[in-house]
């Protein structure tokens, strides 16, 4: 029952600091604790709210928002704010305890400074030789490429054979914010960082891509192109929007 939960806490800070200075106030308001933090932007005519891939809270808000819509607004989407920020810290915190992801395991990343050779695999590590001079993130990075397009390669001809497309060649991509995307042109683009994640969401998302070629937007004909060859496919979407969020910025 809303009478029983605890209502956000709203204090008002005398001045903007420097913010706006269109805005009069600055407002912190928390709830359950949550660190919040506030933008102003003349171009907003609502209040916005979003959780970073960190879980922090951001809200937006249009020049002159009053207490009261700010309140409500909160009060309006506590438990999706609450489901939010405790679903994207656990899965940063998650992240982080590994050094190093592979096809959604954690491995640790063991540097052998001033050595030569390739890039391996060996057993719960990634062990990458650093010649003198040669930095470790572009490094990693390539190898990490290498794979991804390997990988995206075959599951794109796999899954284009069985669902009669032909499409263009596959790219890869550093984007911060998407996994793929499909051109009309038949031409694939995948985030590199795909190869970080578990096999089954990397087949969702090529799947996903493959179905843009035959219907464009996410209608229900679209998700019915990408149920036929995945009938699990909402369980590795949901995975990707949960857990997915903080592989798009890993050491970004
Ligand atoms: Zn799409």
């Amino acid at each position: 029952m809303a009478g029983t939960e605890a209502r956000p806490t709203i204090t008002w800070l005398p001045s903007c600091g420097g913010l706006d200075p269109s805005v009069q106030l600055l407002i912190m308001v928390d709830i359950n604790d949550l660190n919040i933090e506030y933008r102003v932007s003349p171009r907003r005519k609502s209040i916005g709210i979003m959780v970073t891939t960190e879980g922090k809270v951001v809200v937006t808000l249009p020049r002159g928002a009053s207490r009261e819509s700010l309140a409500q607004a909160l009060e309006r989407h506590r438990a999706w704010i609450e489901r939010r920020v405790s679903e994207r810290q656990a899965a940063w915190g998650q992240l982080k305890a590994g050094e190093a992801y592979l096809l959604g395991e954690a491995f640790r990343l063991t540097v052998l400074k001033g050595a030569t050779g390739a890039v391996s695999l060996n057993g719960p590590e990634i062990r990458v030789p650093l010649p003198a001079g040669v930095d470790l993130w572009s490094r990693l990075v390539a190898w990490y490429a290498q794979r991804a397009l390997t990988r995206l390669q075959a599951r794109v001809a796999h899954f284009a054979a069985s669902m009669g497309l032909s499409p263009g060649p596959v790219e890869l991509k550093g984007w911060k914010r998407r996994w793929g995307e499909c051109h009309p042109d038949g031409k694939l683009r995948f985030n590199w960082r795909l190869i970080l994640c578990p096999p089954a969401v990397i087949d969702y998302v090529v799947v996903h891509e493959l179905a843009h070629l035959k219907v464009t937007g996410h209608n229900p004909r679209f998700w019915g192109q990408v149920a036929a060859i995945l009938p699990d496919y909402a369980a590795r979407r949901r995975w990707l929007n949960r857990e997915g969020a903080p592989f798009l910025l890993w050491r970004a």
